[in-house]
């Protein structure tokens, strides 16, 4: 049985405004991942199933590894077609904002949405979205992944058999891919129950996670075990691993985005480690990424140190500085009298 979490009221909220809006867009942050990407074309496709013209906008690229999705090609990508994901905001009367909280995380897009008129819907798990910036907000931060509140929502709408196959499959990744497939972040047993509704529609799961969660070029693979065998520094006094990599390398192994995607979760196998920092270096940022075990939450790490953002076990940040910058940092989170480093994250 999976019990309504959304409120009535916006639930009527929602339906009114897809009423009274024949143009709509649908979108996500920046680098989309698989429940971002997943999210925004399955709630694109079940709009367009209604009669809406529906458009699912990006503020950049969607990872290569993810072009297996249905209806990849509909997705309008701000930094490939300006204009046409201008004019796609000009003309939407509701806009559709999944997995993220604030307009700030989507770049030239959130200023692109920011001067249009249209009421925005927020659908996201983050924590603390920025209540000013939407008309309807579906925040649930206990929610395994924005796809799930997407199926949670046409299921209490009353259109749930508005998902079809298509639809299924991209919802069935978002939850597969943000829950690690299903090994965090799935407390909520209805969490099995929406995945078992959605692999009813003759989904392909082994394909599924195959395509999502397994693929990676040569080149990623061998640049991944260059980070976990040159790169990884372990603290396990502080039950912390550093990983970091720079431009050079990066072009060494012929790097392309997405090639690390799940770098920093490797060395939270090792039973000492309890929270780990990955740093990339870009060309005018660096990436930070970071993950943990149980209570110990690197979100406010994330937040505090490099002004960023996330989950407990999952969070990051665009760090504006050099990497040694960045890496100074960590040695100042390491040494510290942090609450946060003695906390207990045994489990
Ligand atoms: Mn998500």
């Amino acid at each position: 049985m999976i019990k309504p979490i959304i409120d009535d009221k916006t639930v009527d909220k929602i339906r009114s405004l897809i009423n009274s809006a024949d143009n709509i867009v649908v979108t996500c942050h920046m680098s989309p991942d698989g429940d971002a990407i997943g999210s925004t074309l399955a709630l694109t496709h079940v709009l367009r199933r209604m009669g809406k013209n529906a458009r699912a906008v990006t503020p950049d690229m969607v990872p290569r590894v993810l072009n297996f999705l249905p209806e990849m090609r509909h997705v309008t990508v701000l930094t490939q077609d300006e204009d046409a994901a201008r004019e796609a905001i000009k003309e939407a009367k509701l806009v559709f904002c999944l997995d993220f909280n604030t307009l700030a995380r989507i770049d030239r897009l959130g200023d692109m949405l920011s001067l249009s008129r249209a009421p925005r819907v927020l659908i996201d798990h983050h924590l603390d979205p920025d209540k000013d910036e939407f008309s309807v907000m579906v925040s649930v931060p206990e929610a395994s992944s924005t796809c799930e509140l997407v199926f949670r929502l046409l299921l209490q709408m009353g259109i749930v058999n508005m998902v079809d196959r298509r639809t299924a499959q991209c919802l069935y990744t978002g939850l597969m891919t943000d829950t690690g497939n299903f090994t965090y972040s799935c407390d909520n047993p209805e969490v099995f129950e929406i995945a078992s509704l959605l692999a009813r529609r003759r989904i392909d799961v082994p394909y599924l996670y195959r395509m999502a969660m397994n693929t990676f070029s040569a080149d990623s693979i061998r640049l991944q075990g260059y980070a976990l065998c040159e790169k990884m520094q372990l603290f396990t006094d502080q039950g912390a691993a550093l990983l970091t990599l720079t431009l050079d390398e990066l072009k060494r192994f012929n790097y392309h985005r997405g090639d690390t995607e799940s770098l920093v979760n490797k060395p939270l196998a090792i039973p000492e480690v309890n929270w780990v920092v990955f740093l990339r270096e870009d060309v005018d940022r660096i990436k930070v990424s970071c993950r943990s075990k149980g209570d110990f939450s690197v979100k406010e790490l994330c937040e505090k140190y490099y002004g960023g953002g996330g989950h407990t076990n999952a969070a990051g940040a665009d760090f504006r500085g050099t990497l040694d910058q960045a890496v100074a940092i960590f040695y100042d989170i390491l040494s510290s009298p942090h609450p946060l480093l003695q906390e207990e994250t045994e489990r």
